[in-house]
This record gives C-alpha cells, sequence and structure tokens, in this order.
C-alpha cells in the first residue's frame, strides 16, 4: 500500500502529468510568465465554471480578501464580522487594514459561522460579513445574505475551501461558493480543492463596478500606467500557475466526487459510533470535502493522534486555538469562555487524510485504524 498523506499531491500530478506538462511548457517558451494569456484565459474558464461575471485571479486567497475589503471602501474602525473558527487568514487581513475585526461563535453541527450570533454582533459601525465556508460546507448563506440586506451590510464570501460548492436557495436557485456576497474570495494553494503548484487566488463578483476597482487595486492601483488613482498592493496570478489551473479546472467537478466518495465512507464507517461525530451537514448546501472533520467525544484526541501516527496514517487538527485565543489577536473585550462553541471545536476536532486519489485499500486502513485507535483512547 502507498503510504498513506492528509493530501496525495504526486500521485494527483502523475494522473495529468501531459496535460500539466504541456500546458506550461508554451509558457516557457514565450516567456510569458506574468500577465501571459494563460491567466486571462484561465479567468474566463472560471467564469464559465462558476458562474460569476468577473473573476479577477490574484496571488494568493489572502491578497484576495485583503483586496476585497479594500476594494469596499472600509474605513478604519469599520467592523467585520468573521467567525472565531477559521483560519487565521480571515481575520488578519481586517486587523492589517486597520478594521475591527468582530469575532462571533460558530454553529456546533456544521462549524460554519451562526447567523444567531452574527446578528447579536451587528452594531451601527459593522459594516461587512465574512462568512467562510469550511471545510467545504458553504455558510447558511440565505440567512446571511437577509440579515446583510436588513443591515445594509457588504458580505464578502471566504470560499478558499468551497470551491465549487453547490448552495440551494428555498426558491430553488443554485449558486456556488464565492457567487452570493457582493464579493468571493479563493486560493489555489496547492492543498485547496482546485490548487496549482504555488500560490494562487481570485476574487468573485457580478459587479462590474467593484471588479474595476479590483483590478486596480491588484495593480498597484493603476489606472493607465503610472497613473496611481488608488492605494493598492501588487497580487496576481502568475501564467505557469495559470497553466496548470487550466489544466486542472476539467478535472474538477471528478475531484470534488472522489472527495464526496470518500466522505461517505468515512460517514458510513463511522455514524453508529457514538464517540465519533461526523461532519453535521446543512440541508441546502452540498459539501466539497475540503477537510473530513471528526468531533471526538470522550475520548483523548492526542492519544488518536499518536495511535495513527504509529499506524502510519497523519491526521491534522484544524484549528486548535479560536482567534480570539490567539496572542496577536488578544483584545479586552474578549476572554476564555466567550465562545463556547469554537472552543469546544478546538479542543475536540480531528482532520482525517482526504484527497482525490484514497484508494480503497487505504481507506479500509484508515476506518480500521481510526476503530482500534477509539477503542484505545477513552477518557
Ligand atoms: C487557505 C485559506 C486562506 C488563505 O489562502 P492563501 O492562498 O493561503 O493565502 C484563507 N481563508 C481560508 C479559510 C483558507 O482555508
Amino acid at each position: 500500500m502507498k503510504p498513506i498523506q492528509m493530501v496525495d499531491l504526486q500521485t494527483q500530478y502523475i494522473h495529468i502529468k501531459d496535460e500539466i506538462d504541456s500546458r506550461i511548457a508554451p509558457v516557457m517558451s514565450t516567456a510569458t510568465f506574468v500577465k501571459g494569456p494563460e491567466v486571462e484565459l484561465f479567468a474566463r474558464n472560471l467564469e464559465a465554471y462558476t458562474g460569476a461575471k468577473h473573476i479577477i485571479p490574484v496571488g494568493n486567497g489572502t491578497d484576495a480578501l485583503q483586496i476585497a475589503l479594500m476594494a469596499l471602501g472600509l474605513k478604519p474602525g469599520d467592523e467585520v464580522i468573521t467567525p472565531t473558527f477559521t483560519f487565521i487568514a480571515t481575520a488578519e487581513v481586517v486587523a492589517l487594514l486597520g478594521l475591527k475585526p468582530v469575532v462571533v461563535d460558530v454553529d456546533w453541527e456544521t462549524m460554519n459561522i451562526s447567523v444567531e450570533a452574527v446578528r447579536r454582533a451587528i452594531t451601527p459601525r459593522t459594516k461587512a460579513i465574512v462568512p467562510v465556508h469550511l471545510f467545504g460546507q458553504c455558510a447558511d448563506m440565505e440567512a446571511i445574505l437577509t440579515l446583510a440586506r436588513e443591515n445594509g451590510l457588504y458580505v464578502v464570501e471566504d470560499a478558499c475551501q468551497a470551491i465549487g460548492c453547490h448552495y440551494t436557495f428555498t426558491d430553488g436557485t443554485q449558486k456556488q461558493a464565492g457567487t452570493m456576497g457582493e464579493i468571493g474570495c479563493t486560493s489555489f494553494f496547492p492543498s485547496k480543492n482546485l490548487g496549482c503548484y504555488g500560490d494562487g487566488g481570485a476574487l468573485f463578483t457580478d459587479s462590474d463596478e467593484l471588479a474595476e476597482r479590483i483590478k486596480v487595486i491588484a495593480n498597484h492601483g493603476m489606472t493607465v500606467r503610472y497613473h496611481h488613482d488608488l492605494i493598492g498592493v501588487n497580487s496576481r496570478l502568475d501564467s505557469i500557475q495559470a497553466a496548470v489551473l487550466n489544466a486542472k479546472l476539467p478535472h474538477l467537478d471528478s475531484y470534488t466526487l472522489a472527495r464526496q466518495e470518500a466522505a461517505a465512507r468515512y460517514d458510513e464507517a463511522f455514524r453508529d459510533m457514538p464517540c465519533l461525530l461526523v461532519p453535521g451537514r446543512n440541508p441546502q448546501s452540498e459539501h466539497v470535502f475540503h477537510q473530513y472533520t471528526l468531533r471526538l467525544q470522550g475520548l483523548d484526541r492526542a492519544a488518536v493522534q499518536a495511535y495513527l501516527k504509529e499506524a502510519g496514517i497523519p491526521s491534522m487538527v484544524y484549528y486548535p486555538i479560536p482567534l480570539h485565543l490567539q496572542k496577536a489577536y488578544a483584545d479586552p473585550r474578549y476572554r476564555e469562555g466567550d465562545f463556547p462553541v469554537a472552543e469546544r471545536l478546538a479542543a475536540c476536532v480531528l482532520s482525517l487524510p482526504m484527497h482525490t486519489c484514497l484508494t480503497d485499500e487505504q481507506m479500509d486502513y484508515i476506518i480500521q485504524n481510526v476503530k482500534q485507535a477509539v477503542a484505545k483512547s477513552a477518557i
């Protein structure tokens, strides 16, 4: 059996090596490394795939989030609501821009931002909500968009873990992650569901005006060459990464399916075990399983991880410390106990290997060892 990894990018590459290599080669031979035709083509391809009117590729997902908040013209002191249980980038860019991150608790089942908590956190200074589609499942977007509309707030979706995830509104309309708020942001970091071979990201918007501002901001705030109308940044997807993404995008649906099939096997194996809670589902959202994350009940997580490691099975804790307990984000407004669900999740979540090339043999081996680990790790 091939060694088990959290994410197996080598095997995935070997399957599509010819497609990738033949797409990269012309970028090399034409030396169109920056702003080459592959980048434009990728933007058009991803627009067709997601249904977003405008896709603006940038350097990474964190930049996408930062540029989104800049494009909305938020001012220092404006409050931006984010979940406290997420990857740090979501709040980092808020803080970097001098905006005020307001963190809120999450839902125990879906692990996504709690709409009730958002409602309670809105003040006259609130300008935007940044829901994160954590682990590949959309947040409760219908309720979030309604709340935002009622309060005149922008919604910037952090869709870094959820590209291609479909969400269904009660009227039957379907939209993809990143295409529901004013702006959506995604990342093409290699391990993301659509990953390139370095760093990459993109913004999604249906607004012509925002798309124009985003393009200008991502390019040093430059409208006409060497005329800078806005303060911007330098953030671009390079052509080699765009070529990789053009080769991989046609495979995204089958990659998503492979993740969903692996998740279904995990669900099936663990559903009836009281000490393992399988990922809770939002009935309005698909789940594209960027991560498969269990909640351990009455188990010593470190012991489970040690047992799995001994068996050659990696596992990860996403995320061990909620934002409000991070040193850099220490804030007199928040203390331990303020966001009990997030704190409980941080203490009990465990993500299992999840990628597009898990074999039956590997899955059986992981499942069998998780069951054994659990039997030995009760507290
Ligand atoms: C990966 C990720 C980001 C940042 O993306 P980068 O491309 O690594 O900058 C932001 N938010 C979430 C939820 C992520 O998973």
